[in-house]
């Protein structure tokens, strides 16, 4: 058995937290938790810092800094709050840190760990979309390891493994089509959140499921892969597999395909990226491929939903064009989510933002939040004149 390890979960009173600290409640004579943080909820926060032990707790909304404060008095548990005491949790050089914030505002603690040069266990997709190039050069730069969490992505990790990227001739990232695949256009336009947060598969924080409804999720998942599998965008594909149980594939020259299956289940995945490069026991049920019955692939619909035809052109431009795009979702699924614009007006901002910002390449942490702010404003701007 490995020595024990110690552990950061940025964003860990979420979906993606919750299955981690799950793992390592079962794990605990493994793990020793440095920080714990999160955005508002100071209540749940403290009560998972004092379960687990953490040296840190964080609250990057400092309003809410009294009520941890106060939720930890006398623990020995340190309180802090803000962006800045986020990114300093991050750079207290755990040696795994879960980057499990949902949107680019996990992108500046995202990077501070990965300047530790520890394992960086990566669910925070839009951070990387974001950054991409500069993100991926800091972890070369500081010798850091990137594990993909996102499930596809676990999933291509896994079947690329032992094999060199010059026999890839395809990767497919497999897409549920989210819970509105079967709806026609005009059904869509009045599509509700309360609808789209209601995935016929995975369990998930707000903002990803309206995603997976969009197809947004499954762009930017096209983006996170050109990143973390160099195999140039023509040999990434997309097909829809309503059953989500193989989670992606990887198909080599010589015609043979690798994929990974698993039940929808986050804790699969993270548990790969844990205990990478061994492999650790889950409470998962095993896969009952005979009670499963039947597994089927179609190809996606663009004209439905336009979001992974944008986000292939957005990978394509390259540079800030992915941050962009990222933040324009963000701002239009926040904006939907709150009954300001209908369901189908999300991609057709993301198009407008696109056609009106094209930022030169940033070449720094600093130049992507530049870029990610200007796409904010520009989005917000369409969703006030609606
Ligand atoms: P969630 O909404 O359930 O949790 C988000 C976490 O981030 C919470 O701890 C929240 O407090 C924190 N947070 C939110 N806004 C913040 C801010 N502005 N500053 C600091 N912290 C903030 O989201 P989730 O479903 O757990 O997803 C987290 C990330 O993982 C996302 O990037 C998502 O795309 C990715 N992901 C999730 C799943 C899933 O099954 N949930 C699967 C694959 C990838
Ligand atoms: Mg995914």
């Amino acid at each position: 058995m490995r020595s024990m390890r110690s552990l950061t979960v940025l964003g860990a009173t979420g979906s993606i937290g919750a299955s981690t600290l799950d793992l390592i409640r079962r794990n605990r004579d493994q793990w020793r938790v440095v920080a714990l943080t999160a955005h508002a909820n100071a209540g749940d926060l403290a009560k998972l810092a004092l379960e687990f032990g953490a040296e840190l707790a964080v609250v990057a909304d400092e309003a809410h800094l009294p009520a941890l404060r106060e939720a930890l008095a006398g623990s020995g548990v340190e309180a802090a709050g803000g962006p800045a005491a986020l990114v300093e949790a991050a750079a207290r050089g755990a040696e795994v840190t879960v980057a499990a914030i949902v949107g680019c505002a996990g992108l500046a603690p995202t990077m501070a760990a990965i300047e530790q040069g520890g394992v960086i266990a990566l669910a925070n997709k839009e951070a990387l979309v974001s950054a991409g190039e500069v993100m991926m050069a800091a972890v070369a730069r500081h010798g850091a390891t990137l594990l993909p969490v996102d499930s596809e992505h676990n999933a291509i990790f896994q079947c690329l493994a032992g094999n060199r990227a010059e026999h890839v001739r395809w990767i497919t990232l497999t897409a549920s089509g989210g819970p509105f695949r079967d709806w026609s256009l005009e059904r869509l336009q009045a599509a509700t959140p309360a609808e789209a947060v209601r995935h016929p598969n995975w369990d998930m924080g707000a903002k990803i499921s309206v995603d997976s409804a969009t197809m947004f999720n499954k762009g930017l998942e096209l983006i996170e892969a050109y990143h973390l599998f160099p195999v140039g965008l023509d040999r990434l594909r997309i097909i829809v597999h309503p059953q989500s149980v193989v989670h992606s594939m990887v198909e080599y020259r010589d015609g043979s395909t690798l994929a990974q299956l698993g039940p929808s289940d986050m804790r699969v995945p993270i548990a790969s990226a844990l205990a990478w490069p061994e492999r650790m026991d889950t409470p998962c049920a095993p896969l009952d491929l005979a009670e499963i019955g039947e597994l089927t692939f179609r190809k996606p619909d663009e004209a439905r939903f336009p979001a992974t035809r944008l986000a292939r052109e957005a990978a394509q431009a390259g540079g800030g064009i992915p941050a962009v795009l990222n933040a324009a979702n963000e701002i239009s699924v926040a904006a939907f989510l709150h009954g300001q614009i209908s369901f189908t007006r999300i991609a057709a901002y993301v198009e407008d933002v696109l056609g009106s910002y094209a930022p030169p390449p940033p070449a720094s942490l600093s130049d992507v939040l530049e870029v990610d702010g200007e796409a904010r404003a520009r989005a917000r701007t369409l969703v006030t004149s609606t």
